[in-house]
């Protein structure tokens, strides 16, 4: 069975050492697998979740993922955060730089008719879609993207790359997460009180 293991970071060929039965598949709708890489022995527990594929490939749910974004943030943002993370493991920060930008630029795109980044951002503010404080961070990440995009000479260091990153996760999160959260509080709040008038 293939799966992702940490510590090789490899897909591995992995020896399935037990999974849960077709009965408790019927009651939880996944099945969960204990696996263990041919290459280090390392424990690793998969899922099985939706459409089979071939060759048959699980996700690997422990250790969790280290790329691992929430799901309602669209994909070509999501895509965009797991490329920057994989830009700043293998120590490319000027590109970690340039997919945070861009993510950060899908985000614009689908929130605003802006395609110009620095309007865009101030449109979102505008919209409250970010408040203040992000809209700073925002701003900060632009023109680290700009450092990065650009053939000058200031080289952008580890401890750069990584706050960038972490902004960008929070953008993310706040726009998509949190106010998916927030909007799914809300309507079950309505719901019940509908329901208890
Ligand atoms: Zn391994």
């Amino acid at each position: 069975m293939l799966i992702e293991c940490h510590s090789c970071e490899a897909v591995v060929d992995a020896k399935e050492l037990c999974t849960n039965d077709a009965e408790s598949q019927f009651i939880t709708d996944i099945a969960v697998g204990l696996y263990q890489c041919p290459s280090c022995h390392t424990s690793l527990v998969g899922i099985k979740a939706g459409e089979e594929s071939y060759p048959p490939k699980v996700e690997r749910v422990w250790p969790e993922p280290k790329n691992k974004f929430h799901e309602s943030i669209p994909t070509a943002v999501r895509k965009s955060l797991e490329n920057a993370k994989r830009c700043y493991d293998a120590k490319v920060y000027s590109a970690t730089a340039v997919m945070c930008g861009k993510a950060i630029e899908f985000i614009v795109s689908d929130k605003t008719n802006i395609s110009n980044l620095f309007q865009g951002l101030k449109e979102l503010k505008a919209k409250e879609i970010i408040d203040a404080r992000l809209y700073e961070w925002s701003e900060a990440l632009r023109k680290e993207r700009n450092i990065g995009a650009h053939a000058i000479e200031t080289e952008i260091n580890r401890q750069d790359a990584n706050d960038i990153l972490d902004f960008a996760v929070a953008i993310c999160e706040y726009v998509y997460v949190l106010t998916d959260k927030y909007n799914a509080y809300l309507s079950r709040k309505e719901n019940s009180e509908k329901q208890s008038t």
